[in-house]
């Protein structure tokens, strides 16, 4: 099935989809929908290129659930190359209100080692090559330019999403770290311990790769977005090891994929309806002029 969302015909609004194929997005690898019973794969082709992937879509806790593997599914996107905008685009445009943007982190106090689970209420950008915005002024395919549009991001996360993703795990057993700081560097190397010092300093929480900048775009579009961080080592500044390996991170991740599974599906079952959404993100379009319009699907 190919959808393709480079028509333009409405107005960024935000609000109802119709026709909507899912309306929970969750960005994250193979390991959280591999062996859900009836997944059916969705290519969507966006105004600003290629998604990571197709979407596998299918059922969780009855809710319609768009997966995309934000590496892409032979996980052979750096974090640096991945197309964010094109990432989000396509979620909005099969009908996704709601993302949720499990990812691996390094732990940036003694006290959030391994298998911490934080849910940040704030981010900081240290990431130098993104595009990350919507509304940059460059030309879309179809000729359509965007206004400048200057968007309000100072709670960058879903308090919404956030608050169900800590009772949830709560609930399940797994007591989250409720907020934090994470910040987003360039990658695709680790810090240096200088760097990791720094950032521990400032009194920042933890450090990821790929949390920036999809907050920005999911809240661009008028999206809810979730980050579920899952501390996978202690960051170079915080421990006194050699310093962190690829090998390790893949390590812990592969040990603790399976219960951060459960808590995102629990989480899936818990978020609001998409009309009963009352958040934030939900206003974050009012009285802006984006001179796009929303991510659509025709078929
Ligand atoms: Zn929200």
């Amino acid at each position: 099935m190919t959808v393709h969302s480079s028509d333009i015909d409405g107005g960024t609004s935000g609000g109802e989809r119709t026709g909507a194929l899912a309306d929970i997005g969750v960005i994250g690898g193979s390991g959280f929908y591999s062996f859900l019973d009836d997944v059916t794969e969705v290519t969507v082709e966006t105004p600003y290129g290629p998604p990571s992937d197709s979407l596998f879509i299918g059922e969780v806790a009855g809710r319609r659930v768009a997966f995309l593997p934000r590496h892409g599914r032979s996980h052979h996107l750096p974090p640096h190359r991945i197309n964010y905008r094109a990432n989000l685009w396509a979620l909005a445009s099969v009908g996704v209100t709601q993302v949720l943007g499990p990812c691996a982190v390094g732990g940036l106090r003694a006290e959030y080692g391994p298998g911490t689970l934080l849910v940040p209420d704030q981010l900081v950008d240290r990431t130098k090559s993104r595009v990350q915005s919507f509304y940059d002024g460059e030309p879309l395919p179809d000729g359509t330019v965007s206004n400048v549009v200057h968007m309000t991001f100072a709670d960058p996360y879903c308090p919404a999403g956030r608050a169900v993703a800590v009772k949830t795990a709560a609930a399940g057993g797994w007591e989250a770290v409720d907020g934090g700081t994470l910040v987003v560097i360039e990658g695709p190397r680790f810090s240096t311990r200088a760097e990791s010092v720094w950032h521990a300093s400032q009194g920042w929480s933890v450090v990821g790769m790929t949390g920036h900048p999809e907050a920005v775009l999911a809240r661009e579009l008028g999206l809810c977005y979730t980050s579920l961080t899952l501390v996978t080592d202690l960051d170079a500044g915080a421990e006194t090891g050699d310093g962190v390996s690829h090998e390790e991170v893949l390590k812990v991740f592969a040990a603790n994929v399976g219960r951060l599974r459960t808590v995102l599906f629990d989480v899936v079952g818990a978020l609001p309806a998409a009309q009963d959404r009352e958040c934030l993100c939900t206003r974050a379009l009012d009285g802006l002029d984006t001179g796009l319009a929303a991510p659509s699907r025709t078929s």
